[in-house]
């Protein structure tokens, strides 16, 4: 069985350990041993170039990410403080409405405290009349019973005045002419 270099093909003597041309050893292992250390060095450089990458990508996927989170954080931050003025707004309204409310009710009570006393006023002056009525219908009935007085008195004047003109009858008609004829 003849034997060739796996290098440059040339024949060698069985059991030859390296070739006496170009030097390659025969072992098959020993003699691609570069080629392999190359073919790992390059995946080993091409798998860390694999994970650069992806790290590269992914870290510029979660930039976008963060740039995209922090873009939507201040939309939503602007919205709320959006929503924060109209709510003050709103509540500065409604304090307002309540304000006004309360001067509604305040004038209400006083309207309220106005008619209880001019009511207080007008039951004071309807005592007041009814005292006076009362008091008038007193002073009437004073007045004719003191007019009743007054006629009875008269009566008894009268009376007492006709008993003393009683014995003052007229003179008889003779005399009284001769007493005129006496002063002629
Ligand atoms: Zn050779």
């Amino acid at each position: 069985m003849s034997n060739y270099c796996i290098g440059c093909k040339r024949e060698l003597a069985p059991g030859q350990q390296d070739c006496h041309i170009c030097g390659a050893p025969q072992a098959y292992l020993k003699y691609h041993f570069k080629s392999i250390l190359l073919f790992v060095i390059s995946m080993v450089l091409i798998a860390a170039f694999g994970v650069w990458y992806v790290g590269q990508v992914s870290l510029k996927a979660e930039v976008e990410r963060n740039n995209y989170v922090t873009e939507m954080t201040d939309q939503f931050d602007r919205k709320i403080r959006q929503l924060e003025l109209s709510l003050a707004e709103t509540q500065e309204a409604l304090k307002q409405a309540q304000a006004a409310g309360s001067q509604v009710s305040d004038l209400a009570n006083q309207e309220k405290a106005k008619l209880a006393a001019s009511e207080d006023k007008a039951t004071k002056a309807e005592a007041r009349a009814g005292w006076l009525s009362k008091e008038n219908r007193r002073f009437r009935n004073q007045i004719t019973e003191l007019e009743q007085k007054v006629k009875e008195l008269e009566a008894s004047v009268n009376s007492a005045n006709a008993v003393e003109n009683e014995p003052l009858v007229e003179p008889p008609q003779e005399a009284v002419l001769e007493s005129e004829n006496q002063i002629e």
